[in-house]
């Protein structure tokens, strides 16, 4: 069954929502370029909203009424926003959970060098990328260094018209007859990642590696730190530049991270629509570390979430561990994530009845996974039809699909990881072209019926 292209219903109220939704979503984009950087932006945007610092909230014991405002941000790189509803916890709470660690380049710990009078950082790259589409391109550096006494410094390098940028060198094609006939995955290996930061010595020096330090000394004025301090950094390497609209007719965003800063994004915009006590307490959920599994103390398996349901019931003077559980498993989900938008360059990677294409809506996906729906969460029926209802109900524009064609590849998210609690949880988001890409194409009318579905979904489920 063919869906209709959103942008066919607009009129001109609905258009100047989704101009403005797009410019405020380009922006955080540009400000948000690492997970750190987007829970940053999302804990001060939550706060101008009136949200309370859940972890102030559980120091001073603060009694929670139907209405309050929460959020918390574990380690500054997850996101947790709460609405406490009318209904008591045990009943569970709607949740759209999205994640903001994108694709990138991670420096090594030992990263710097000097190599034929240019300097260089070594790097690991971070989630599934294509490498050979990570060079000759202008790359920022963002991040933290933290020194040993627990200062932390700031680092965003590339981004200003008049900041220097970085790049990783590729051979020229006169010289290439051998890497030409590599394989993709080979062309530009993993160690060939390195990024050029610098070629002028230092003058008046002994240092056989001059060039490199220069580029110390830069450092410890512009920065103050050394190399050593390298060690107890995280510096992500991401492509420099802005957001820009697409098209001739700017009905789509090229931008870095789309995946998944427009569901986060999405996600955000929804739940700070929300002006009434819901019934059911709402949650917006940021997870990190998706990207490469869900791991760590930031990762959808860590246990934040829960802690954090249990601080919320424990505030509301209902906690046990049974209603916790009980509130757990009466919860509903959409686990919020990008699709793969149907490309007609690559149409064979498809099969057509079940693909997201650009414009027709926030897509659903009942299941992920790859070959015989391997590592998905496969959501119920029974909930799948209650989300079509608030969609339809909402005139959300809406689609369903698979990650591309059976066999081909497959991929996963936070879905299952959210399921393990028995809540229901269904994979929903804005279909992508050129996905973990540097550079990645949506459609701005995709963005806008995300934002209004996880709204209708968190007043509604
Ligand atoms: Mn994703
Ligand atoms: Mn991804």
């Amino acid at each position: 069954m063919e869906r209709e292209n959103a942008w066919k219903k607009y009129d001109s109220k609905a258009l100047e929502e989704l101009e403005s939704l797009s410019a405020r979503y380009r922006k955080f984009l540009d400000d948000g370029k690492t997970e750190r950087e987007c829970a940053n932006i999302a804990v001060e945007m939550a706060k101008n909203n009136g949200y309370i610092s859940l972890d102030d909230a559980v120091k001073a014991g603060t009694k929670l009424e139907p209405g309050t405002k929460l959020y918390a941000s574990p380690m500054g790189k997850t996101i947790m926003l709460f609405i406490i509803g009318k209904q008591p916890l045990e009943n569970g709470m709607n949740i759209v959970g999205a994640h903001i660690d994108s694709p990138r380049i991670d420096l090594k710990q030992n990263p710097l060098y000097e190599d034929s009078d240019i300097a260089y950082l070594d790097t690991h790259y971070y989630g599934g990328v294509k490498k050979y589409q990570w060079v000759t391109l202008p790359l920022a550096i963002h991040g933290v260094v933290v020194k040993k006494d627990g200062t932390v410094i700031n680092v965003a390098v590339g981004e200003n018209d008049n900041d220097p940028v970085f790049c990783i060198s590729d051979l020229l094609i006169h010289l290439s007859q051998e890497q030409m006939q590599k394989k993709a995955a080979e062309v530009i290996g993993g160690e060939d990642l390195n990024l050029i930061i610098g070629g002028k010595p230092l003058k008046d020096t002994e240092d056989k590696e001059a060039v490199k330090a220069n580029v110390l000394s830069l450092l410890k004025d512009k920065y103050g730190f050394e190399e050593e301090d390298f060690l107890s950094a995280e510096l992500e390497i991401v492509p420099a530049g802005r957001a820009r609209e697409l098209g001739f007719d700017r009905s789509m965003i090229l931008g870095y991270g789309h995946d998944d800063r427009v569901c986060a994004f999405a996600e955000m915009e929804a739940i700070f629509k929300i002006s009434e006590i819901p019934e059911r307490t709402c949650c917006c959920l940021f997870a990190d570390k998706e990207e490469i599994g869900s791991v760590g103390a930031t990762g959808m398996q860590a246990h934040y979430f829960e802690n954090a349901f249990a601080e919320l019931m424990n505030l509301t003077g209902d906690y046990c561990d049974l209603k916790l559980r009980r509130g757990l498993a009466n919860s509903k989900m959409l686990s919020c994530d990008v699709s793969a938008g149907f490309d007609p360059n690559f149409a064979s990677a498809f099969e057509k009845k079940n693909s997201a294409f650009l414009g027709r809506g926030v897509c659903f996906n009942k299941y992920t996974g790859s070959r015989g729906k391997s590592g998905s969460n496969d959501a119920n029926a029974e909930y799948m039809a209650e989300v079509r209802r608030i969609m339809d109900d909402a005139g959300v524009s809406f689609q369903t699909a698979e990650l591309g064609r059976v066999d081909l590849g497959g991929g996963g998210t936070i879905a299952y990881i959210c399921a393990l609690y028995c809540m229901n949880v269904i994979d929903s988001g804005v279909a992508v072209l050129s996905m973990h890409a540097p550079w990645e194409i949506i459609s701005k009318a995709d963005l806008y019926e995300a934002m209004r579905g996880y709204h209708a979904f968190l007043l509604n489920a």
